[in-house]
């Protein structure tokens, strides 16, 4: 068994948290482990939960489109959670939760080594921009440490916002690009403190 698949197997036995009593299954993500890209959104829904897979709902189906316009398969990119169990009735993520799973989203990096790093909703992004505001900052890369950090909104509220999923269309379509910069892209300097959470 390879690392990441230890400690996957160690996410779907953990009780970290209150959410491993309600869940079905826990959802560690899946992906190629040379995977370049690693999208990072909430939190398991109703369908991610029954299957123990992440984004298979309607949010899902609209990230494999996104992905499509930029020639990806969801299979060749690396697609996760900042929480691995789904609150129940799907309400926000609380601190606890978050704080519980947050070494296994560290872990999960560190063996994975993306070039890219993209954080669906405010929740994820808070991990890499806090106290940022997702209506400023989406759209825009920053490289640290060799990492390409990448805020969009999540795919599930631009379903249902037109000015949304207009975005979400554009700044998805900038990702190859950046990509192809990374050697040329300016380090920029790493927020001072991590995750406090800033809403819109
Ligand atoms: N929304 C998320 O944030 N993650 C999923 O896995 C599914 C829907």
């Amino acid at each position: 068994m390879s690392d990441l698949e230890t400690l996957h197997e160690q996410i779907r036995r953990c009780t970290r948290c209150k959410l491993h009593a309600s869940r079905t299954n826990a959802v560690p993500g899946e992906g190629p482990e040379r995977a370049e890209i690693m999208f990072i959104g909430e939190g398991p829904g109703f369908h991610e939960d029954k299957q123990g897979r992440p984004f298979v709902g309607a949010a899902g189906q609209f990230l494999e489109e996104l992905l499509a316009s930029i020639n990806l398969k969801r299979e060749q990119v690396f697609i996760t959670n900042v929480i691995k169990c789904r609150p129940p009735a799907n309400r926000d993520p609380e601190p606890d939760e978050i704080e519980a799973c947050r070494g296994y989203l560290d872990r999960q990096i560190e063996l994975l080594q993306p070039k890219m790093v993209v954080t669906l909703g405010r929740f994820s992004m808070a991990r890499y921009f806090p106290s940022a505001k997702i209506s400023q900052i989406h759209g825009q890369a920053k490289k640290m440490d060799g990492v390409i950090y990448y805020p969009m909104y999540h795919p599930a509220a631009a379903l249902h916002q037109p000015s949304l999923r207009r975005s979400v269309e554009e700044d998805i379509k900038r990702i190859p690009q950046f990509l192809d910069e990374i050697d040329r892209m300016a380090e920029q300097e790493p927020p001072e403190q991590a995750e406090q959470l800033s809403l819109f």
